[in-house]
């Protein structure tokens, strides 16, 4: 997905859609401040709302995993790339094996910094249903 394109559920999701009378989703001009995500033709989105846009997206891709606990802490979880992955429960975050997480947190940590900060410095989501 282009980041024109998650921007533009992101503001579909919070009502904002003032900017669709005279654009779509490619032609929305974004720039990183350091308050949050700068859309030119829909405003400052912060890092928090960010934050929590990012949480909801997770959550709602991972409600519809199947999930086997293998430990205390230990979970599998269904994925695509491959059938299953060691979700470790830290306690309040989980911590998956898989690029896309290791990426996220090594990135996000490093290039965006406040929203790090506003994802509690917590990468890993919770899973709704566990068995
Ligand atoms: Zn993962």
């Amino acid at each position: 997905m282009s980041l024109g394109l998650a921007i533009a559920n992101l503001l579909i999701w919070l009502g904002r859609t003032q900017w669709q009378e005279k654009y779509n989703a490619h032609d929305l001009v974004i720039e990183v401040w350091a308050v949050g995500i700068w859309v030119k033709q829909a405003g400052l989105i912060s890092y928090k709302t960010l934050a929590e846009w990012i949480k909801y997206v997770a959550q709602l891709k991972a409600s519809v995993l199947g999930v086997q606990r293998k430990g205390d802490r230990l979970y599998l979880v269904q994925g695509s790339q491959q059938s299953w992955y060691a979700v470790i429960n830290q306690g309040n975050y989980w911590e998956c094996e898989c690029m896309l997480y290791r990426c996220r947190r090594k990135r996000i940590r490093k290039e965006m910094p406040q929203l790090y900060q506003s994802l509690n410095q917590q990468i890993g989501v919770r899973l709704r249903k566990l068995p």
